[in-house]
């Protein structure tokens, strides 16, 4: 790895200032375990942000996935329907709990679950005698997904969703806020994040009593009583202090972090679209796989559909080779790597993964298409606009050469 102070990296941590105060003063009071000020106070800032009654701060988005399951009462042999175009960490705590999990792809629009999918999945599944126990519902990238849309699904077929917004802090869609919905959220502090508190997690929802007993469960599952004493299997999830107030100062500046990465992705669509082909050929290159995505020219990026509100975690762009005369993905993150900037291919669909490809999935080719296309840029809330230009540069001069052979 390059650590140098020349190397423009994918998304890095990005600290307010306030962070360290918040630290120090759980020095000086010698509180240096999991719970206490710093945990009860970023809670309460998470609470306020997402209007949820209440918040569990864990040690990771994952620990809260795991936790949410298992408050749905996810056990052996059970299925639970999951976004297959994610992170391996939304679908992995099912298999910790001895489930199946069942992949859904995504539609075109959003990047996320496929509603009409979904519903075809719970009725071929219940068709079998078996309903699926829980929803995680991704926000990829920070796009919100077809949130009413899958709500309704879900609610008529009575099957409770976890909302996977690791990715979605600040993002929204209508009334609809990212991590404030559904029957339980959750959040990720990992050092990617738009915030970070070097590694962690929330656990979220309006049910009090869920987030108490996934807080209960995250500390051992304690009884009550002088000594130690357990009836639950519990886990060892819990914040620390520490790390909580540099949760703290992040909160503070996690909307200037969205204004930024929201720019980052306003500089990247002005700067790369329509840099390459003539008229005729904008005329003619209409993907409708991704009419959602709107055109550039070979350059995709994902469009924001009408009150929808993206935090813009990465910028993401769709290279279409037979419009670029060739150049593809992989040609522009190897040139980029050349020139020491850090960029990655979107995520490759759990269905596609070793891990789970013998698993059951309702799929229509769009997360596949998009693994083969995408490409994320730096999109980092520190990203200079020198550092903006010196990506920018390096695809435009790819594009080119290739245009020149
Ligand atoms: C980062 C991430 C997670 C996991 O969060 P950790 O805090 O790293 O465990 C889960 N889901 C998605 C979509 C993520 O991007």
């Amino acid at each position: 790895m390059d650590y140098s102070a020349n190397r423009i990296y994918l998304s890095p941590p990005h600290m307010g200032g306030q962070e360290e105060h918040y630290i120090r003063d759980a020095f000086n009071k010698n509180w240096i375990a999991p719970m206490g000020e710093n945990v009860d106070g970023f809670e309460q800032d998470l609470q306020e942000y997402t209007n949820r009654n209440e918040a569990a701060a864990v040690s990771s988005g994952t620990a809260a996935i795991h936790l949410a399951l298992i408050l749905c009462d996810v056990g052996l042999g059970d299925e639970v329907i999951c976004q297959s175009f994610t992170f391996t960490a939304s679908a992995n705590p099912i298999r910790y709990q001895g489930a199946t999990p069942i992949f859904i792809d995504s539609e075109p629009v959003t990047w996320n679950m496929d509603p009409q999918l979904l519903e075809k999945a719970i009725l071929d599944r219940m068709e079998k005698g078996v309903k699926p126990k829980a929803i995680i519902l991704v926000h990829l990238y920070g796009m919100p997904a077809k949130v009413d849309r899958i709500l309704a699904v879900a609610g008529k077929y009575d099957i409770p969703v976890i909302e996977d917004a690791a990715e979605a802090m600040g993002s929204a869609v209508e009334h609809y806020k990212c991590g404030g919905f559904g029957l339980l959220s959750i959040f990720s502090f990992n050092g990617n994040k738009i915030i970070t508190t070097s590694g962690g997690g929330a656990l979220l929802s309006d049910d009090r009593r869920l987030i108490r007993k996934g807080r209960f469960l995250a500390t051992q599952a304690r009884d009550e009583a002088p000594h130690y004493q357990h009836s639950q299997l519990g886990y060892n999830y819990r914040m620390s202090n520490i790390v909580a107030g540099i949760g703290r100062g992040q909160m503070q500046v996690l909307d200037e972090h969205v204004k930024a990465r929201r720019a980052n992705h306003a500089f990247y669509f002005e700067q790369l679209e329509g840099v390459w082909l003539e008229e005729e050929t904008l005329q003619t290159m209409q993907t409708p796989a991704f009419t959602g995505a709107g055109t550039s020219k070979g350059i995709y990026f994902l469009r924001e559909p009408a009150g929808y509100f993206s935090n813009r975690w990465l910028t993401t762009i769709l290279v279409n080779p037979e419009e670029t005369g060739g150049v593809t993905a992989t040609d522009i993150r190897l040139a980029l790597e050349e020139k020491n900037i850090e960029s990655r291919p979107l995520w490759k669909p759990m269905h596609l993964q070793p891990l789970y490809r013998s698993c059951k999935h309702y799929e229509n080719g769009v997360s596949e298409k998009l693994f083969e296309l995408g490409l994320c840029l730096p999109s980092g809330s520190n990203l200079s606009n020198r550092e903006r230009l010196r990506v920018v540069s390096v695809i435009r001069k790819t594009l080119r050469d290739v245009h020149y052979e």
